[in-house]
């Protein structure tokens, strides 16, 4: 394993960091505790010393899995990330409820490293400024209960900016960033910007919510076979000096084992110039074929209507590779509500982090299939 600074905190993190939002499953979608518990348990025995979960993962679910995976000794070889769920906060007090409860689940003294969650410019201004929370974040490593502040992002590069200039004790903070997206949301200029200001970077999404690992074949074709497709996406990463960190959600053992060997061999500047003008060429592909940049995040579920938003997204998606027919077919087949079910409410986009005008596309999809 090989291991990073992350920022002002002075912690060495593992370059693989353990995401514990799409961990196995049983068939009633609850965690699989047993396998759960064994994959991370691994992780952690082959060098992985960053564990990131939130709130709201799995239901809840999450930070109480994660409490149990630390139990045995596992604590003391592991910094455990969570984070402060600024929907929930509706004055300062809940900011202490919200903690007290999470250490609550997560069975632990202290948290290490305590994010303000996928932060907009709506909550920073509207939560965190309004009800001082960074102040009770203070108060919150004063009395012992987190040891490092940051916060995680989904908003425009000038918002970045301002919330990085807005709180000069940021020790870090975690984008979503993929050989895809550099110029998503913080992009390649906020990871520089955050590395500038001396904060350790975190990476989400460095897989586009799982797409880059099974790419679409005109995608795949681009992509050399000498590495993985998900080898490529994160050495892409690794090879910046300005990332502190990756985070996989991984879900199984073969993905936790296939990563790890991935983080043996990161290194600062590992791509060479025809690796980077390969991968540049594959987002071009990518670039003219997708149609909505949606990750598979679920944040939007569930809908009034009982549309699985991702799953129409996915299908529609579909068309620019295979088709407007095949994707049509497969649309049709669907035994779950379909676009036309959209009662445009709107719920669902207050929840998405990449700003998806989903009611919109629904009426798109309508159209496409028609
Ligand atoms: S706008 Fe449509 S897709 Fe979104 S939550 Fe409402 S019914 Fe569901
Ligand atoms: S539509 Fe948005 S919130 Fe829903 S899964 Fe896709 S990216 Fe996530």
């Amino acid at each position: 394993m090989n291991y990073r600074k992350l920022g002002k905190t002075g912690l060495e993190l593992s370059v693989l960091g353990f995401g514990c939002m799409r961990l196995p499953t049983l068939a009633d979608k609850s965690i699989n505790e047993k396998e759960a518990v064994s994959i991370i348990r691994e992780a952690i025995d082959s060098g992985v010393n960053y564990l990131d979960t939130a709130f709201p993962y799995h239901d809840g679910n999450s930070e109480i899995l994660v409490g149990k995976a630390l139990k045995d000794g596992y604590r003391e070889k592991t910094y455990i990330a969570t984070k402060c769920p600024p929907w929930v906060i509706k004055c300062a007090d809940d900011f202490d409820k919200t903690l007290d409860e999470q250490l609550h689940k997560l069975n632990v003294d202290y948290i290490d490293c305590y994010l303000f969650h996928a932060l907009d410019k709506n909550r920073w201004n509207n939560v965190i400024l309004k009800y001082n929370l960074l102040e009770k974040a203070e108060k919150a490593m004063a009395d012992g209960k987190i040891r490092h502040i940051g916060f995680s992002f989904h908003d425009d590069l000038d918002t970045f900016k301002s919330i990085i200039d807005g709180y000069d004790k940021w020790e870090f903070c975690q984008i979503q960033l993929n050989y895809i997206g550099i110029n998503h949301q913080a992009g390649i200029k906020g990871l520089e910007y955050a590395a500038s200001k001396g904060l350790g970077v975190i990476i989400m999404e460095p897989l586009l919510g799982g797409k880059l690992a099974n790419p679409p074949a005109n995608l795949k074709k681009a992509i050399s076979p000498e590495k993985t497709p998900v080898e490529w996406a994160f050495d892409f990463l690794w090879n910046r000096p300005e990332v502190s960190i990756l985070l996989s959600g991984m879900g199984n053992r073969q993905q936790v084992r296939d990563n790890i060997e991935y983080a043996s061999r990161a290194a600062v500047g590992m791509l060479s110039e025809e690796n980077l003008a390969m991968l540049e060429k594959a987002k071009h592909i990518y670039d003219t074929t997708a149609i909505v940049g949606c990750t598979k995040c679920e944040y939007c579920l569930p809908c009034p209507a009982g549309i699985i938003i991702p799953k129409v997204f996915e299908i529609y998606n579909m068309s620019a590779v295979a088709g407007v027919i095949a994707a049509g077919e497969k649309y049709k087949s669907m035994t779950t509500p379909r676009a036309d079910a959209c009662l445009t409410c709107r719920k669902c986009e207050a929840q998405c982090p990449q700003a998806i005008k989903i009611s919109d596309t629904m009426k798109d999809i309508v159209k496409a299939f028609a």
